[in-house]
């Protein structure tokens, strides 16, 4: 593992700036790969599975970190709007899951009250407050099927209706019909002509 000035160094290059979302976002990578005893992530490619819960900030420095990428499958989003993070050893199924506590910004403020800026604040504090002020951690297991993981397509189909491929078991049965996903009723676009 780097140290926090190294990923802050990666981390602003890849998001474009620093923030101090991406110092919790770093630390808190660095914390639960520290949880799982993981002290080289690039070794760990093949078998690191980390769940991001915001499309924010943090997100970006958890993937700098843990080499988690949503193109490899190895970085999951869930859009719970939430500062959290799980990361599961698919090997041993051993996970941890660390959440942004939701007082870190008030001790934030105690901690720097010569800074005028929250985010100053934020940022200059979230760099040396210690983990166990900055987030809570617990163990957790995380079921993942055989099509959530990494590496080559489990299956792949054509959906009845529009003929566009589903990879990974994604399509839904639908009085007997194989469908994706959007024909299935949760397209979440609507088709356009030219001249609208
Ligand atoms: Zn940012
Ligand atoms: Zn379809």
């Amino acid at each position: 593992m780097k140290t926090l000035e190294e990923y802050m160094a990666l981390a602003s290059q890849s998001h474009g700036h620093m923030c101090p979302g991406q110092v919790l976002g770093i630390r808190m990578a660095m914390l639960g790969l520290k949880s799982l005893a993981i002290e080289d992530p690039a070794k760990y490619r093949k078998r690191l599975v980390t769940f991001v819960e915001i499309d924010r900030c943090a997100t970006d420095a958890v993937s700098v970190v843990t080499g988690c990428r949503l193109g490899k499958r190895s970085l999951k989003f869930l859009d719970f709007g939430k500062v959290a993070a799980t990361f599961v050893d698919v090997e041993t199924n051993r996970a941890v899951r660390v959440v942004a506590r939701e007082d870190a910004r008030e001790k934030a403020r105690a901690m720097f009250p010569e800074l005028s800026e929250p985010r100053q604040q934020q940022l200059a504090a979230y760099q040396a407050m210690p983990d166990a002020d900055l987030f809570i951690r617990e163990p957790v297991r995380v079921r993942l099927s055989a099509n959530d993981l990494p590496g080559r397509p489990r299956s792949r189909v054509a959906c009845e209706q529009c003929g566009e491929g589903v990879n990974d078991g994604r399509e839904r049965r639908v009085n007997g019909r194989v469908l994706c996903r959007s024909c299935a009723g949760e397209r979440y676009y609507e088709t356009v002509t030219n001249d609208e």
